[in-house]
């Protein structure tokens, strides 16, 4: 079965491999305390750094899933207030993790095809905005020009964004915010079971202001790990390994971006004027990662239908799209000859 859905995703081809070494060289045994692991998560913070053009100042953490790193903010660099600027289910789901922990979170929720300006809005008692950069559930993404435009706008919040179904995939220009996370199983191209979180000095230093120790994984216990390069408790030492593995052979951030953006050319030639069309028209807030793709909702249920006996499995609908989109992930791990034939199997639908 070759796999579009957006997430879990499509693993590299490589990872059956990287696993057969990772237990020869006893990484599955391997003590979270011992020199080999922290050489192992130092190179792994280094490569992460390299390839994805991270800001050599910035600190870089391992989490378990985009989930905690939701918690982790709420719990740990909110002072008073946030506010979460989304348009869709994953931007709605944070916020809700965010209020259940700090019950005066606020939200603005925009419209599908609206690109936001900064004149329209301004957040002023909050000292954390939380920003969905890639909506995965309905194929929407934030401009990193605007997630410029709200930090300069608001010099005492910190801005945080979710880039758990972009990074990777296209380049983040990480210095805009100051709290950038993703897990691995969307762009990646890895099993579940380890996120990354992407923190600039000022993030640090509000951490500290804040104070929190009260659970294991309060971020100023995993800054003060990090140091070490240790975690606060015995990590995915397999999933960190499988990542290292896959970022030596990783392109430049660039190079996979342009890659990514060809492909996409390449899809909305091929649904131009067609009975499938993107859920979302305005190219300018369309994802690159992520395609949502809008049809009846008899069509959507055959179309996945006919796709999984043709041996590829195609993305459902999620939350309000649910019976009227599939969606088709779009990472660097897909294979150009798997976009040939999922088209191929699509055009008789077109
Ligand atoms: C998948 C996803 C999540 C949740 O990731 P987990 O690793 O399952 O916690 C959060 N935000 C976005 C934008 C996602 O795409």
């Amino acid at each position: 079965m070759i796999s579009f859905y957006p997430g879990p995703s499509r693993v590299h081809d490589e990872v059956p491999t990287y696993v057969a070494e990772a237990h020869q060289l006893g990484v599955l045994e391997m003590s979270h305390r011992s020199q080999e692991f922290m050489a192992l998560a130092e190179k792994t913070v280094l490569l992460l750094k390299k390839k994805l053009r991270i800001p050599n100042h910035y600190t870089v953490l391992f989490a378990s899933s985009a989930t905690e790193c939701w918690q982790i903010i709420a719990q740990s660099l909110i002072k008073k207030k946030s506010t979460h600027v989304y348009t869709g289910a994953f931007g709605k789901k944070w916020f809700e993790c965010t209020l259940a922990i700090r019950h005066n979170a606020e939200q603005y929720v925009f419209n599908l095809e609206e690109e936001l300006g900064i004149d329209t809005l301004t957040f002023h008692e909050s000292d954390v905005i939380c920003v969905t950069q890639n909506e995965t559930s309905n194929g929407t993404a934030v401009s990193y020009r605007y997630i410029k435009q709200v930090a300069d706008k608001h010099p005492q919040a910190l801005v945080v964004v979710d880039a758990t179904s972009s990074m990777g995939g296209v380049y983040l220009n990480f210095n805009v915010a100051d709290c950038w996370f993703a897990s691995v199983q969307k762009c990646f191209g890895l099993p579940a079971g380890l996120a990354l979180m992407v923190l600039s000095p000022r993030a640090i230093k509000r951490a500290k202001e804040v104070g929190e120790r009260g659970h294991y994984n309060s971020l100023n216990r995993m800054v003060d790990m990090m140091r070490l390069w240790q975690t606060t408790h015995t990590p995915n030492v397999l999933a960190i390994f499988l990542l290292m593995k896959v970022l030596e052979k990783t392109d430049d951030i660039r190079q996979t971006e342009k890659k990514l953006a060809q492909q996409m050319l390449g899809w909305q030639k091929f649904f131009k004027n067609s009975r499938l069309a993107f859920l979302i028209k305005n190219e300018r807030v369309r994802s690159t990662t992520v395609l949502a793709i809008e049809t009846t909702d008899k069509r959507v249920a055959r179309i996945k239908r006919e796709a999984k006996r043709a041996g590829i499995l195609l993305g459902d609908g999620y939350g309000d799209y649910k019976t009227t989109t599939f969606r088709i992930a779009n990472f660097p791990a897909i294979k150009q000859r798997e976009i040939k034939l999922l088209q191929d199997f699509l055009k008789w639908y077109l």
